[in-house]
């Protein structure tokens, strides 16, 4: 889940923390502790008096490594779980690493980091790495303005695509049911870059049918996210199944990839295609033949 909410960590945080690393770390024999430039270097040094070792520059199999968060997990897959520890870890974070560190989602801000810190300065940062000076006029609330509209690009996070399906009406039909060109826009998470197109999303209903307007919003529910095209057409799929428990579920999407023409190979005018099928949809010839007649993909 997207979060930004903001955290300041004070220094009673981090002392805290320290000794309670301290204590876990305290039954194996850590020669040293090193931490991990920059945010764990502070941290290092109070574990580090707390244990009564030295902080070394390099680590090695016998130094217990700290880092100020686990995030990704990305730093951490250097170390063996057991030598890495840090003062908070994320709910995505990989278990094994610094399992002991309290879960902290959010956007947190050390005291060595800026007090205004936050996803603007990443903004910044970026600026400055294609040359640009992030202090001239035209730029100088650009970073505000980048990080609310990824708020907005990726707001499907905050919404629960079974909450818009919960409300369905009993109705005993059992003809396939077919909305199409339903546009969406998404960004890919491989370059954050966009990609948009149109869905079709069909289902044969099964006592219940669903208003209309819940399936283009489920549709946006899943496309305003970090996604790839075959998850999103998937998770669709799987939405509605789960949801209408329907006799069978399709759904095709068709969609331009930016960080296909802007980077890379360049080529403008592809087009993606991908399908899941479900129940009828998937096992039924004449019901696959039937939806895919009814699906229409008219790409501005
Ligand atoms: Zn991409």
């Amino acid at each position: 889940m997207a979060s930004d909410r903001v955290i300041p960590i004070s220094w009673e945080m981090i002392e805290q923390r320290a000794k309670e690393i301290a204590q876990y770390q305290a039954e194996k024999e850590w020669t040293g502790v090193y931490g991990i430039p920059r945010g764990g270097v502070m941290p290092a040094y109070l574990v580090a008096k707390e244990l009564n070792v030295p902080v070394v520059s390099e680590p090695s199999d016998d130094v217990l490594v700290i880092d100020d968060l686990v995030d990704s997990g990305k730093t951490a897959r250097d170390f063996t779980p057991t030598q890495f520890d840090a003062l908070y870890r994320k709910s995505h974070s990989p278990a094994q690493y610094a399992s002991s560190a309290p879960v902290l989602d959010g956007w947190l801000v050390f005291p060595w980091e800026k007090e205004t810190s936050g996803p603007e300065d990443s903004i910044s940062r970026l600026l400055e790495f294609i040359g640009e000076d992030p202090n001239r006029e035209g730029l100088l609330n650009t970073p505000k303005r980048v990080v609310k509209a990824f708020a907005e690009m990726t707001g499907g996070y905050k919404i629960n695509p079974l909450d818009d399906l919960g409300v369905t009406f009993n109705e005993d039909v059992d003809q396939m049911v077919v909305l199409s060109n339903i546009h969406f826009d998404s960004l890919c998470e491989h370059h954050m870059l966009p990609f948009s197109g149109v869905a079709t999303v069909g289902y044969i209903p099964n006592g219940c049918i669903v208003g209309l307007s819940k399936l283009a919003r489920v549709v946006e529910a899943f496309s305003r996210r970090l996604q790839v095209q075959e998850r999103l057409t998937d998770q669709i799929a799987d939405a509605i199944n789960d949801a209408l428990n329907p006799k069978g579920v399709g759904v095709v999407v068709t969609g331009h990839h930016s960080c296909m023409s802007l980077r890379g190979i360049r080529k403008a005018n592809a087009q993606m295609t991908t399908s899941a099928l479900r129940g009828y949809m998937k096992d039924d010839g004449t019901v696959r033949a039937e939806f895919m007649a009814l699906h229409r993909a008219d790409l501005l």
